[in-house]
């Protein structure tokens, strides 16, 4: 709220207070101090200080990684904190055998990895490791198995290089001791074991908020680090204390901010949708990773000039490119038909689902609304009923097409499922989004739907709508929203608009306020048109039939309660027969069906039985299918 402190404010009143000094974020602060080591690291040997506090600053940032992520789970309280403090016990482990390699090292005066500190460097893979897998089933906790598939297509790419370019090469170096060799081979193993679940956890989909960057990022630096540094190993250039420990002293400061940034709590909150699919840049990671073993293949050319292997990594590569072509193209089709309505060309209640959230961020950042219309055909089962289920899809198509061009050409017109259409209406108004629901009122109601080329079906529609952030404030408040809405408009009696977060009246009480009710069209207005069965011709007709069931009854028919039964059966049976506004009536046989069925459920099945039976004599005066009050 913006409050202006005016000059002249009345004598006594409390003095203006400076607003309250706002201290930089934790996960700020922690870069910021991070960095400074970092550039006081670099700077040491250049100041001439003894090679032992550059590895003091190093072993200071990595463990002050450790605490920054302790004190991340400490202030902001994860609902699942074993994950984060798996990772805080992983930094720890690194941290240990940094400071025992510079402690070992420095006492032995050699630089030649102890066996301790390798082993406590490898420990730290299989917990980081551990903690990305609970992360990932917490995110997906019935596992995800084309992402699980994808990360192993991208694993197995890197594999084959880590094979060719670090593992085979170290395995046959000569002159070095078993130990060595053991451990040169066990790094990259491990960076591959990491890089598995790193990619599982990025293809999985779920929260990308500002912690999952920071982890990601740490994820790439360290495999990025770790190649560098086997690859450098080999050739014997690696220095300590050199431009490559830039790459692991960047990811310990990303991974205390990751920890200390707010939104590190919703890292492992349950994936919403379904898994995601081939995106672009899944595609081109895997594609590049099935092109690894023709490129190695093009290598082992340029070294051996063997003309077979250029043959075979052409044939491979070109194989592998087809038939990546050939499942783009299914996958594209796929989603075509998964976004497209097959009846009425709109698109899917999926595809409004995934863009609804994008609409109402967007519209809330930019100021202003994103609006959601839901739309039902009324008394639409009397169409299918009366006309045939195929009319009914005629009926549909139409409906849908005036929904469509009631509409502006951002607006996104899906089919919710049977006789239900939805609008997502993106940067609108109140009153854009009024005018825009009267305007597809309008347009079902404007006139009758010919179906089967010459029978005239009149059709009207209630809308319901709400928006982010006029009524509500979340995507599920608004379906919610604009679903009460609806049922407001159909309570109201149909073929009319209602907005806002109208709430649903507990049954009978209809206390509720409703939103603004616009509308309605002229053939459903309750002043103009009595409720079914209500109108005196009617009620003359429903007495005469139930004085007719009770005396066919005899004495069964003359109890208070069995005289509400038989007026219910009557009443039932009116209804059906006598149609409202003009709208069609039931066919006797559909009719006495529906009766029956009630019969099973609300009416009592001896009267609606007893009443039948006059029916077939022709007792309630139509031997057509037209209702015809009898004299
Ligand atoms: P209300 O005014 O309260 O909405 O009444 P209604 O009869 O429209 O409501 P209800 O939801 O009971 O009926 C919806 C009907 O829509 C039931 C179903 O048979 C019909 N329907 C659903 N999908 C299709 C479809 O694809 N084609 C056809 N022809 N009918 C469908
Ligand atoms: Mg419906
Ligand atoms: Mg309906």
């Amino acid at each position: 709220m913006n409050h202006t402190i005016s000059s002249s404010a009345a004598p006594g009143a409390a003095p203006p207070q400076a607003p309250p000094r706002r201290r930089p974020p934790l996960w700020a602060g922690w870069l910021l101090l991070g960095a400074a080591l970092i550039g006081l690291h670099y700077a040491l040997p250049a100041l001439g200080a003894p090679g032992g506090w550059q590895a003091a600053v190093y072993c200071l940032i990595s463990g002050g990684s450790a605490v920054a992520v302790g004190a991340g789970v400490r202030v902001h309280r994860p609902p699942s904190a074993l994950p984060w403090w798996l990772v805080a016990a992983s930094q720890v482990m690194f941290t240990v055998a940094d400071a025992s390699y510079y402690v070992i090292t420095a006492l032995r005066g050699d630089t030649a990895y102890p066996a301790l500190s390798n082993v406590l460097y490898l420990l730290q893979y299989p917990i980081l490791g551990l903690a990305l897998v609970l992360f990932i089933r917490r995110r997906t906790p019935g596992g995800d198995g084309p992402a699980m598939i994808d990360a192993s297509v991208v694993t197995v790419g890197a594999t084959l290089l880590y094979w060719v370019f670090l593992i085979g090469p170290t395995m046959t170096t000569p002159g070095i001791s078993p130990a060595d060799r053991f451990a040169s081979v066990a790094f990259p193993v491990m960076d591959l074991l990491v890089l598995t679940v790193a990619v599982r956890l990025v293809f999985g989909g779920g929260v990308r908020n500002r912690s999952y960057h920071l982890l990601s990022a740490v994820l790439g630096l360290v495999l990025l680090a770790d190649t560098g540094y086997g690859l450098q190993s080999l050739t014997g250039e690696y220095i300590p204390g050199g431009w490559l420990d830039l790459g692991w002293l960047t990811s310990y400061l990303l991974l205390g901010a990751s920890a200390l940034h707010p939104s590190m709590t919703r890292l492992d909150e349950r994936v919403e949708q379904g898994p995601p699919e081939l995106g672009r840049t899944r595609f081109v990671l895997m594609s590049g990773a099935t092109l690894m073993a023709p490129a190695v293949l093009v290598l082992q050319y340029g070294r051996q000039g063997d003309l077979d292997l250029l043959v075979l990594a052409a044939a491979s590569a070109t194989l592998f490119l087809l038939v990546l072509v050939r499942m783009s193209g299914l996958v594209a089709a796929q989603r075509r038909l998964a976004m497209t309505d097959a009846l009425t060309g709109l698109s899917t209640r999926r595809s409004l689902q995934q863009r609804i959230r994008h609409e109402a961020a967007r519209a809330v950042r930019r100021g202003t609304a994103a609006g959601l219309l839901v739309i039902d055909v009324d008394h639409f089962k009397r169409v299918n009923d009366t006309y045939g289920h195929p009319a009914g899809d005629e009926v549909l198509t139409e409906t849908a097409r005036r929904i469509r061009a009631a509409c502006r050409a951002e607006d996104l017109v899906a089919r919710f499922g049977g006789e239900e259409f939805a609008v997502l209406v993106p940067r609108t108004t109140a009153d854009g989004l009024a005018a825009l629901a009267e305007r597809i009122r309008a347009a079902v109601a404007a006139g009758p739907v010919t179906v089967g080329g010459s029978v005239a079906v009149p059709v009207t529609v209630s809308v319901g709508g709400a928006a982010v952030p006029l009524h509500v404030r979340t995507v599920e408040e608004l379906f919610q929203a604009a679903d009460a809405a609806l049922y407001e408009a159909k309570r109201a009696g149909r073929d009319r608009v209602v907005l806002g977060p109208a709430e649903v009246p507990p049954p009978d009480t209809g206390a509720a306020e409703p939103g603004p009710v616009r509308g309605p069209g002229p053939a459903c207005d309750p002043a103009a048109e009595p409720a079914p069965g209500t109108d005196a011709g009617t009620q003359e007709q429903v007495a005469r039939w139930a004085a007719a069931l009770t005396g066919a009854m005899g004495a069964d028919g003359n109890g208070p309660a069995s005289r509400l039964h038989v007026q219910g059966v009557c009443l039932a049976w009116a209804m059906m027969r006598t149609g409202v506004g003009g709208r069609p009536v039931w066919p006797v046989r559909q009719a006495a069906e529906e009766l029956r069925r009630c019969g099973r459920t609300h009416l009592d099945p001896v009267i609606v039985d007893a009443f039948l039976e006059l029916v077939a004599a022709g007792a309630d005066g139509s031997g057509t299918d037209r209702f015809r009050p009898v004299a």
